[in-house]
């Protein structure tokens, strides 16, 4: 089976999830299927070579399960970009606006050495505003983001417009 039949026949939608209207993407299933997240850890994982990363970033919570397997396959180092108040050294802090309030993501300040080329790496990439604020916090640290990879992309939604060309489109699921 192809890599997007199989992580495709992974995905379920849950309706009205969080809230009515809203229909969520759950990856549970494929993270399950031994065969389906090994597919997948070791396609992003040639993606990461192939770009000569030196670190993977997983956004808190669900990028995390990808990023840290990718980075150990690819023999790359694993960065935490994590809710607000949650890493105990100095950090930059980036907010962003979510449909109702704000958000605000963290990186350490010194999770980078300067100038080293990072992947980053989240589940669904919806509205983009976590993925656009991730990479403003790699580039504060005054590292480069070499790219964006994650597993479903919600392409009735503009998130892809907010990436600057960093996701490629063969690396993603559109649904
Ligand atoms: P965005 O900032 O609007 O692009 O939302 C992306 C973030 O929300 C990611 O960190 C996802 O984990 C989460 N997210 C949004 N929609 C879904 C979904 O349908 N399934 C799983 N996660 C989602």
């Amino acid at each position: 089976m192809e890599l997007r039949d199989l992580l495709d026949s992974r995905i379920r939608d849950v309706p009205d999830w969080p809230k009515p209207g809203v229909v969520f993407k759950d990856i549970s299933p494929m993270l399950a299927d031994p065969e389906a997240f090994a597919a997948l850890v070791d396609a992003l994982a040639e993606q990461c070579s192939a770009a000569g990363v030196d670190k993977v970033v997983g956004i808190e919570a669900r990028g995390f399960i990808l990023a840290a397997p990718v980075a150990y396959r690819a023999g790359a180092g694993f960065v935490p970009v994590r809710k607000q108040g949650k890493l105990p050294c100095a950090t930059y802090a980036q907010s962003y606006d979510l449909e109702y309030g704000s958000a605000t993501l963290e990186v350490h300040q010194d999770a980078f050495a300067p100038g080293e080329r990072v992947l980053v790496i989240d589940d669904v990439l919806a509205t983009g505003g976590t993925v656009a604020a991730t990479i403003d916090l790699v580039r504060r640290t005054g590292a480069e983001v070499a790219g964006v990879s994650v597993l479903l992309e919600l392409g009735f939604l503009p998130g892809r417009a907010k990436l600057a060309g960093l996701l490629p489109d063969e690396s993603v699921r559109s649904f």
